[in-house]
């Protein structure tokens, strides 16, 4: 999975990539830095009900017209078709779901959480992704705004930008601070197409993790951003 992750560093930065990339190794790096513990929700919570009734739905009749109509479009490259598809497979699975007796359930034999649905993270950059790139998927994200017309780096043009120049281009994935703590939002689903289908309790981490950015990026207004693709 790609993530936009913003990484934010101090305006006074001369060796900016090497800067990211010190902040982005995290205890690799430091391994004598403090990072802080705290609860999040467990992956597992719903994995149940997801998994069976998209078994169950593809098994159907029509999940398998719907799964043919889609195999097409994506033949013909056609994503018109093929957003329209997912959006309606969404819609039945998601009804599905919810009458599902595990929906928003954790999985009683997880192995992180052990079915009490909480686990914990802490704020350690290291072992969040496998690898990763300036701009990537999003390369050029601030080529409008950005008032950092002279970056040595190639790479670094339209990927970099002043924290409050950048504060209504949307939320990132991930803000790592220039003290090197990744934030993360708690990933509930990973596709922004099927958002309008989601209830308001499905929505609430996403809801309170744009406050918590929104929050962040005012706070360092006066720092770079650098615009980073992770994947993990
Ligand atoms: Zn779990």
């Amino acid at each position: 999975m790609h993530s936009l992750v913003y990484v934010i560093i101090p305006s006074t930065t001369t060796d900016i990539f090497a800067t990211v990339e010190y902040l982005l190794a995290g205890s690799e790096q430091n391994p004598t830095k403090e990072y802080k513990k705290f609860t999040v929700p467990c992956v597992c919570i719903n994995s149940i009900a997801q998994r069976e009734t998209y078994q169950q739905f593809e098994k159907s009749e029509e999940g398998q017209e719907l799964s043919a109509i889609l195999q097409d479009a994506r033949r013909r490259k056609d994503r018109a078709t093929e957003e329209v598809i997912l959006v309606k497979r969404f819609r039945i699975i998601h009804a599905l779901e919810r009458e599902h007796p595990m929906y928003m359930k954790p999985d009683p034999e997880c192995e992180y959480c052990q079915g009490t649905g909480k686990d914990t993270d802490d704020y350690d950059p290291n072992g969040e992704w496998d690898y990763w790139e300036i701009g990537g998927r999003w390369n050029h994200l601030f080529v409008d705004t950005t008032t950092i017309t002279d970056p040595k780096s190639q790479e670094l043009i339209g990927n970099i930008a002043y924290v409050r120049d950048v504060l209504t281009k949307g939320t990132p994935a991930v803000i790592v601070t220039p003290e090197g703590e990744w934030h993360t939002g708690p990933i509930v689903f990973h596709d922004e197409l099927f958002e309008p289908e989601r209830t308001e309790e499905e929505l609430q981490g996403r809801v309170e993790w744009k406050e918590k950015a929104q929050q962040m990026l005012q706070e360092y207004a006066n720092e770079m951003v650098v615009v980073v693709d992770c994947h993990s």
